[in-house]
C-alpha cells in the first residue's frame, strides 16, 4: 500500500466515522461465498451498497469506488475487518493463556506426583 493509498484510505475512514457510516449487515454472496458488508449510502438513507470481499481486496457498487476513489463504504469494511482481526487476535492470546496455564498445571501436577511416588517409597523402605 503506498503511501497517497494510506492517506485516501484514513481520510476515507475519517469522512466514514464523522458521517456514523459503519457496516450495518455482513454476509456471503452465493455460490462464490465472497462475504459481502451492507453498507449506509450517505446520500440516501434508503438505499445501501454492497461491498465484497474478493480475496483481498474490497469491491463497492457506488460510484466513486467505479472511479477507483477508496469510498466511506470500502472504508467502513476495512475498518470493520480491522477489528474482527484485534478480536481474534485477543481471543488468540485468552487461548494460548490458557493452553500455557493448563501446561504449567500439567508439569506442576507431574512434579507433585513424583514427590509423592518418592515419599511412598521412603514409607515402603522403612526410611520414613
Ligand atoms: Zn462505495
Amino acid at each position: 500500500m503506498t503511501t497517497k493509498q494510506r492517506t485516501e484510505l484514513d481520510a476515507a475512514s475519517e469522512r466514514a466515522t464523522a458521517a456514523g457510516i459503519e457496516v450495518m449487515g455482513h454476509g456471503h454472496m452465493k455460490g462464490t461465498n465472497n462475504r459481502v458488508f451492507l453498507v449506509p449510502s450517505q446520500r440516501d438513507e434508503n438505499h445501501w451498497h454492497i461491498v465484497r470481499l474478493v480475496g483481498c481486496r474490497l469491491v463497492c457498487d457506488c460510484e466513486a469506488s467505479t472511479r477507483g476513489r477508496i469510498c466511506v463504504h470500502r472504508a467502513s469494511a476495512h475498518m470493520e475487518l480491522t477489528v474482527e482481526a484485534a478480536r481474534k487476535e485477543a481471543d488468540a492470546r485468552v487461548v494460548e493463556s490458557e493452553l500455557e496455564r493448563e501446561s504449567a498445571k500439567a508439569i506442576r501436577d507431574a512434579a507433585n506426583d513424583r514427590r509423592d511416588a518418592d515419599r511412598w517409597e521412603l514409607i515402603e523402605a522403612g526410611n520414613w
